[in-house]
């Protein structure tokens, strides 16, 4: 039973007493005081319902919340591995000077200090200092 069920039942017992409500003081106060128990019922009512409300949006909530969490700390594992994996695969593409087949300088090639066109065989020096290919004088 609620409160606002356990009002209307206090209201339905008053009314069979056939209490005169007009010309009683006694039969008017019990009258008012049943109009507010009325209210507050009501009131009680529509505060436990606006407390199951929030609770639910708080669960909605806390659930996006695990989303987002899930997303931005598998971002980081993710970001660990582009950064190992961007330093294992380090290497940039130049044109041949003299053939203008695409060279790969890779750590490899830096390694050696050298590249050499696998088109027309020119052999370049590299110079690590500003990252650029220059003829080799053997050529
Ligand atoms: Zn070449």
């Amino acid at each position: 039973m609620t409160i606002s069920e356990k009002v209307a039942y206090l209201k339905g017992l008053a009314e069979g007493l056939n209490l005169d409500t007009e010309k009683s003081k006694e039969g008017k106060l019990i009258s008012v005081m049943i109009g507010i128990l009325e209210e507050v019922g009501l009131s009680i009512e529509d505060l436990e319902e606006n407390a199951q409300a929030l609770g639910e949006e708080i669960d909605v909530l806390s659930d996006d919340l695990a989303d987002v969490e899930s997303v931005v700390f598998e971002d980081e594992d993710e970001d660990d591995e582009d950064e190992s994996e961007d330093y294992d695969d380090d290497w940039f593409e130049v044109e041949c000077p003299t053939c203008e087949e695409p060279l790969i300088i890779d750590d490899k090639a830096l390694a050696e200090g050298f590249i050499q066109c696998p088109n027309c065989e020119t052999k370049y020096s590299l110079d690590l200092s500003d990252d650029t290919v220059e003829a080799d004088d053997e050529e």
